[in-house]
């Protein structure tokens, strides 16, 4: 079925870096941006939103829907192998207990709060059909770990109208799956984007370098769950050295975290044009750090943002995430926030002109933030901060974006 086109405007509308438009008209037909322009076409329905900031869906490109059920009982303590260890133990019982609830209600939660897109990194495909049904769009990375022999399902993208419901291919960790079968992966990845938690933690560095009281733990943990480190078959004393020997590294690789990297590994990240997904809040909770987000972009590294998953963050708010970058690094201009949160996430996710601006061409729900007292010059920089004056919400769900329910 055809719905009617919808136009929506809002005081502001931001339709790109450096594209702060007053008033401008975003018109969505059947889940699709048709049009975007100072006035709603003729013969279309118009919502006014009032004042406010109307925006991209948020890309969130980083998380794990299926944890979802750990909220609150593991908070970072700054010690990673402590939160392995935790996550190894609590998740069979907590799980079983209420993970699909807990999955409904936080895909529920990404489709009111405004996003529009989810990299969803899965061990079983359980949060798929629940994003199907809420209307929001995901990139599902099937997860490799260990030397297991069980094969994520082929990377492809299908889009039902709308809405895209991809499987891609995720690598766990370098130190967590033997070089080989992690060349492998990549190659399974083909041209879909391909995940890895990447220098997360100085556990991470110092097992790879094999050395450090950090990475002896480390070592211990994964050997006491049966993968010992002759059994990895390291070809590189560091984490990116690891991704470069096995041909992992190009500009379909989505590096997660990125804690530990150097300057001259982020030269080699920009060169590989890879994109680097930073998850302020869990990054700075289980490790106490964060990526060195100047550089990578004055670099011109793609940057996306993520929130991780309710296991190691206290929200899958992206909005909040936002805040929290800004909050710890203070320097950064806030569009380039913003900009992580919408085109950065939408091209590491390999959906480039699809999600993360407002064009014709581009797939909707839209965002809306509520603002008010805030000048022209003030609108960026206020969304970023969390100056709302209501809750953000997704905008345009009902239109023709929603996946159509099946007959059965
Ligand atoms: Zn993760």
């Amino acid at each position: 079925m055809t719905y009617p086109s919808t136009a929506y405007t809002a005081r502001w509308v931001w339709c790109a870096p450096g594209d702060l438009r007053p008033g401008a008209a975003v018109t969505l037909q059947d889940g699709w941006i048709t049009e975007v322009a100072a006035r709603p076409p003729r013969g279309a329905r118009v919502v006014d939103l009032g004042e406010g900031l109307l925006l991209p869906g948020l890309v969130n490109a980083h998380t794990h829907l299926e944890l979802s059920g750990l909220a609150g009982l593991m908070p970072p303590q700054g010690d990673f192998v402590v939160w392995l260890e935790s996550m190894v133990n609590l998740r069979p019982v907590q799980l079983r207990q209420n993970g699909p609830e807990a999955t409904l209600a936080a895909v529920e939660y990404l489709a009111q709060s405004g996003t529009a897109l989810v990299g969803d990194v899965t061990n079983t495909g359980k949060a798929a059909q629940a994003l199907g049904s809420a209307g929001v769009s995901a990139v599902s990375f099937y997860e490799a770990l260990g030397a297991a022999k069980a094969e994520p399902p082929e990377a492809q993208a299908s889009w039902q109208g709308a809405l895209l419901l991809a499987s891609a291919v995720a690598a766990h960790a370098p130190y967590s799956i033997p070089t080989a079968r992690l060349a492998a992966l990549k190659a399974k990845a083909g041209a879909m984007p391909f995940a890895i938690h990447l220098a997360e933690s100085r556990a991470e560095v110092e097992f790879l370098a094999g050395r450090g009281s950090e990475g002896r733990r480390l070592e211990e943990f994964l050997r006491d769950r049966g993968l010992r480190r002759e059994d990895l078959d390291l070809a590189a004393a560091t984490p990116l050295g690891q991704l470069q020997a096995a041909d992992a590294l190009d500009h379909r690789t989505l590096l997660v975290h990125g804690v530990q990297l150097t300057l001259d590994e982020i030269e080699q990240v920009a060169v590989a044009q890879a994109s680097l997904c930073v998850c302020p809040r869990s990054n700075l909770g289980l490790t106490g750090g964060l990526a060195p987000v100047e550089a990578l972009l004055a670099a011109g590294v793609n940057l996306a943002l993520g929130t991780d998953s309710l296991a190691s963050a206290p929200s899958l708010s992206l909005w909040e995430e936002m805040a929290a970058l800004l909050a710890a690094k203070p320097g950064l201009d806030p569009e380039a926030v913003l900009t992580m949160a919408t085109q950065g996430g939408a091209r590491a996710l390999g959906q480039a002109g699809r999600f993360g601006v407002l064009d014709p061409g581009a797939a909707g729900p839209l965002a809306f933030v509520p603002l008010a007292g805030v000048s022209q010059s003030e609108v960026i920089e206020a969304v970023v901060r969390g100056e709302h004056a209501g809750a953000p919400r997704g905008v345009g769900r009902d239109d023709g974006g929603k996946k159509k329910e099946e007959g059965r």
